[in-house]
């Protein structure tokens, strides 16, 4: 296969060095269920233990405040499903935005279709949300509120301790899907005050198919699956030690490199928009100013953002068009439509997400493929 450049992180990372060896034990020999009572489960319990800690600490948690989940879509299911399902025979109300990841979307239609009422709340040409709007749903005193803190598709950044602080002069929960922040941006659960924070491993250079759900001490959640006691019988399953030792692994080295990594992605971001603009290429970026570091979402007007996608994948660079989960539908994402982009330029989307692992030379050469697709080589 030939050497592709990868410029798709928002949609996933590779698995990082730190995370691949700190796995690797406990699939070979730590394998021991970490609920058995034998002393070969000690360790197993101890590494999950451990893991737990390191996590919260990286987020300003505490560890007790750390579940364990399956990934981004489990953890946001279980806030939206959890909450409602704590006063169980209650209709509530949930407050949440347009652009958010199908993930919160589709359990709120969920939830709507069994009686709940779900409000969403419209956002700017920039992808925030409309603060005024927010506030006013506020009086209607909801269950809960969930906004992302920042946007896979256009990388947005809402101004979450705002919100959080708003929705609970309303005596309502406040609960954030952090799956494209953790790992990317400083989040610390305490200085921004929410309730409920969702991450997913992959994000940020763990395995697939493991994440976490913060929940503040003190916030009632139902567990979203019923069965063993694993996570204080909130989260029944048997753990995945070897991906949960992994998923903290990665987070560290993240933290640990956020600081450089962000001043790199902003570099490449400089080298791809600056050949644009060169060679006088007609475009949008979206997202507004207070962005994630290294996604570029691009509007070409007049073109077709699958066809540019094709045809940068036979050139060697992998994007996409929107976020990865609607890679297969062909109609405007809602995320598009909810920021008021025209139709032109809409359909001439595509995201080019740069990860730590990118080198200028990469970046360089995807700018003049790039260039090339757009006919102006
Ligand atoms: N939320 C956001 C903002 C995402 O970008 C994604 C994945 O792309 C998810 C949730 C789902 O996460 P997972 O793939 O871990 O289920």
């Amino acid at each position: 296969m030939k050497k592709m450049i990868y410029a798709d992180h928002a949609a996933t990372t590779r698995l990082s060095e730190a995370a691949y060896q700190a796995m690797m034990k406990y699939l070979e020999r730590d394998y021991a269920n970490p609920s058995s009572l034998y002393s070969q489960s000690i360790y197993a319990r101890r590494s999950l233990g451990e893991a737990r800690e390191k996590i919260a600490s990286l987020i300003g948690a505490k560890p007790q405040e750390i579940y364990f989940t399956s990934g981004g879509t489990e953890s946001d299911n279980w806030a939206l499903k959890g909450v409602v399902g704590a006063q169980p025979g209650k209709l509530r109300r949930i407050v949440t935005s347009s652009i958010e990841h199908h993930a919160i979307l589709r359990p709120c239609a969920f939830l709507e279709e069994w009686g709940h009422e779900i409000v969403h709340i419209g956002v700017s040409r920039e992808g925030e949300i409309d603060l005024p709007a927010f506030e006013k749903a506020m009086e209607e005193k909801p269950a809960l509120a969930s906004v992302m803190l920042a946007n896979n598709e256009i990388g947005t950044i809402q101004p979450i301790a705002k919100l959080a602080d708003l929705a609970h002069a309303s005596q309502c929960l406040f609960h954030t899907d952090a799956v494209q922040a953790v790992g990317h941006i400083p989040v610390d659960v305490e200085g921004v005050g929410v309730d409920m924070l969702s991450a997913s491993a992959h994000k940020f250079g763990g395995p697939k198919g493991i994440g976490f759900l913060y929940v503040r001490e003190g916030v009632v959640l139902s567990p979203l699956h019923h069965g063993g006691a694993q996570e204080r019988s909130f989260r029944a399953g048997t753990e995945d030690v070897a991906s949960i030792v992994a998923m903290a692994a990665a987070l560290e080295e993240s933290c640990c490199h956020m600081e450089h990594t962000t001043a790199h992605l902003h570099e490449l971001e400089r080298i791809v928009l600056g050949e644009m603009d060169k060679s006088g290429i007609a475009y949008l970026r979206n997202g507004g100013s207070k962005k994630l570091p290294g996604l570029l979402s691009l509007s070409f007007p007049g073109q077709e953002g699958e066809k540019l996608l094709h045809r940068l994948d036979l050139l060697g660079v992998s994007i996409s068009t929107g976020s990865a989960c609607n890679s297969r539908e062909t109609e405007i994402s809602h995320v598009l439509r909810a920021i008021g982009l025209e139709e032109e330029y809409a359909k001439g989307t595509i995201r080019i997400s740069l990860g730590a692992e990118n080198t200028c030379e990469e970046v360089w050469a995807l700018a003049k493929i790039l260039k090339k697709v757009l006919g102006y080589l």
